[in-house]
């Protein structure tokens, strides 16, 4: 069996979490234990009829919503004082097996209309079949329709005193605060290192793997805060190890982690030199390769740590990293911090690093342009003719793109035949629809607007002269005239202007 299945979590000391653990005692403690008698937990006062489970796909929802439904029926513990489930009883085993004819699982994505949920309101009046209660458990739960909706609503609103819902999603905003306010709230967030690392000692234990804790962190580093992924990588450590010990060091060679430094070095040159080509051109290499981006980020942010302390004059340090300004570096590590928490949802993982570099290089251009704004502005206040920093000046820039409405009604050229809302909206669905093509390419959009469209000529303004290149290579024109023949049914002629 795989290690995440075989060590799904099975009882509330399992789950990675500590505040989701300290939460879950805190709540059931009372209808399960309080007094020892069980018919508790059918009182609401006592006990919480409905849960609502918030967070990423991934971090166990529904693995503790099985755990919670064993806590509630388990008839084999013997503890007076610990509500951990037994894990040996018909109850528990049958949870455990997903053959507990009390313990329902619902699919929200697929059962999501009335006729489902109306249904399920008349089977939830029947009593337990043996449990003590009735659990359902609803995934996905933001996916019913709003006649579903309401229909559950009115079953939470009064729930038979045998029945109790445990709701989860990973689109909270989606559920309708009505049903919200009647739910016990558990929010799961990504684990943390030394969570996971806990987690992971148990499939070490388990299975008598011999591995350093520095070999369990590096794993946890790679892992995304899941322990589904990191259980992954131990289990296939653990055959490349072939009963050896498992190392730090073993695990950043398997994963090749170690031999980018050349890349590292190469990398902060092309940044300083604003050469977004080159920079885009390693980062496909990287990829090839199979390098893990969110550690090659992570190395970077150290790089420019290192950088910041020996200009700080911190510490002395031999580097061979190009000279940064206190300015850039301070923009960079915002930009590529930036990267490094957006790398763990992104759809392609090059994504964010990419982005970052755009930004990144258009900065000159921000900054100049920021230069002239205060220049025209120092006559009336001295204040504002500070040179501003980069960062200041890239983060207010980015703040005020120009948009296509504005790039409509200031320029006298532009496609009045259309008006400025038709434009936009067609310039959004041109960059959605260039997305699973080129995602840098729709990036690269996004800093541009439409400059004039008359049906047949379409002639898109862009603010840097890499922008324009990149979008007048031949693939990437063929990928927008194909969209533009989508959109418009018929040929457009595309064109890319600098802006003067
Ligand atoms: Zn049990």
């Amino acid at each position: 069996m795989v290690f995440y299945r075989k060590y799904r979590p099975q009882k509330i000391d399992d789950l990675d979490s500590e505040e989701i653990r300290n939460n879950l005692r805190m709540v059931l403690q009372r209808g399960v234990l309080t007094k020892g008698k069980q018919q508790d937990i059918k009182n609401p006062s006592y006990f919480p009829h409905a849960f609502l489970f918030t967070g990423p796909k991934g971090l166990g929802k529904t693995s503790t919503a099985r755990i919670v439904a064993k806590v509630i029926n388990c008839t084999g513990r013997s503890s007076k004082t610990d509500i951990e489930p037994c894990g040996k009883c018909e109850q528990c085993i049958s949870t455990i097996n997903g053959t507990n004819m009390d313990v329902m699982e619902i699919d929200g994505a697929s059962n999501r209309g009335i006729d489902e949920i109306r249904d399920l309101r008349d089977k939830i009046r029947l009593a337990p079949f043996k449990a003590s209660m009735k659990v359902y458990i609803i995934d996905e739960v933001h996916m019913l329709t709003t006649e579903a909706f309401n229909a559950l609503l009115k079953t939470l609103e009064e729930p038979p005193a045998h029945v109790v819902f445990i709701l989860c999603t990973t689109e909270p905003h989606k559920v309708p605060a009505t049903i919200v306010s009647r739910c016990v709230l558990l929010r799961f967030k990504i684990a943390t290192e030394d969570e996971l690392v806990r987690s992971f000692e148990r499939i070490v234990k388990g299975e008598k793997i011999s591995a350093d804790k520095d070999a369990l962190y590096a794993v946890a580093k790679l892992s995304d805060g899941s322990f589904r992924d990191g259980a992954k990588i131990l289990e296939e450590l653990n055959l490349l190890a072939n009963g050896k010990k498992i190392t730090k060091e073993f695990v950043e060679k398997k994963y090749n982690l170690t031999n980018i430094n050349k890349e590292l070095a190469d990398f902060l040159i092309f940044l300083k030199e604003k050469d977004s080509r080159k920079a885009f051109k390693l980062i496909a290499g990287l990829v090839e390769d199979g390098t893990d981006l969110k550690y090659f980020l992570e190395q970077i942010i150290n790089n420019l740590h290192l950088l910041l302390l020996k200009k700080a004059g911190i510490e002395e340090i031999n580097s061979k990293s190009p000279d940064f300004e206190l300015d850039e570096i301070k923009a960079l590590v915002d930009l590529f911090s930036k990267a490094y928490l957006d790398t763990k949802y992104a759809v392609l993982p090059q994504l964010p690093l990419e982005l970052a570099v755009v930004e990144w290089s258009s900065e000159t251009a921000f900054s100049q342009q920021s230069h002239i704004l205060d220049g025209t502005r120092s006559d009336n206040n001295d204040i504002q003719s500070q040179p501003r920093s980069l960062n200041e000046s890239l983060s207010k820039n980015l703040n005020n793109k120009p948009s296509f409405q504005k790039a409509a009604f200031n320029s006298p050229q532009s496609g009045l035949s259309h008006d400025f809302k038709e434009l936009g909206e067609l310039f959004e669905e041109l960059i959605e629809k260039v997305k699973p093509y080129n995602h840098s390419v729709a990036g690269v959009l996004r800093g541009c607007v439409i400059k004039s469209y008359d049906g047949q000529k379409l002639e898109i303004e862009a603010r840097y002269k890499f922008h324009k290149e990149k979008l007048e290579e031949n693939k990437t024109m063929q990928i927008l005239e194909n969209i533009m023949a989508e959109i418009s049914g018929k040929k457009v002629i595309i064109s890319v202007v600098l802006k003067s």
